[in-house]
């Protein structure tokens, strides 16, 4: 994270593109396709609810997530942040996101290539997506959604969320 004394040059450029509510604070600019706010700095984009994360109650520590207690992903309310570990977030994820069909919906499927790129194991990815082993194991063997993770891949370097 940048040193306190640096943050003037760049606080004035986050705060302006943040729109405050009385409960959450929305990020107005560039969000990526899981739907978190993204803010440029130090040379690379970061997550702007874990920059804001940062500024009000540091840093966070190796395999540490922020974790949104609103629910809403492009919020960068301090108050709304908690800390939390990688596992925790998926189990939440798992705990919204399942579909009662069953079936894969493209989300899950982006959920689930998303995490086996980020070196999460099949059955992460399957709890994340909240979907089966077997559903997520297919993915990450290249039998089903090859297309989504062509297509992914191919966007990776503009709109990656990690
Ligand atoms: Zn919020």
């Amino acid at each position: 994270m940048v040193p306190p004394m640096e943050r003037a040059s760049w606080d004035h450029r986050f705060w302006i593109k943040v729109s405050k509510t009385d409960s959450c604070w929305e990020w107005i600019a560039y969000k990526c396709k899981l739907g978190y706010g993204r803010f440029w700095l130090n040379g690379g984009p970061k997550l702007a609810h874990v920059v804001s994360f940062e500024m009000h109650h540091g840093p966070l520590l190796e395999n540490e997530e922020v974790r949104h207690t609103c629910d809403n992903r492009s919020c960068v309310n301090p108050g709304h942040l908690i800390r939390g570990s990688r596992r925790d977030n998926m189990v939440d994820m798992a705990k919204r996101g399942r579909t009662p069909t069953g079936r894969l919906t493209r989300e899950s499927a982006t959920m689930i290539i998303e995490a086996q790129s980020a070196g999460a194991g099949p059955t992460e990815a399957a709890l994340a997506a909240g979907c089966k082993f077997q559903q997520a194991w297919d993915i990450f063997r290249g039998r089903t959604w090859k297309w989504l993770r062509k297509e992914l891949e191919h966007h990776t370097m503009s709109t990656s969320c990690r």
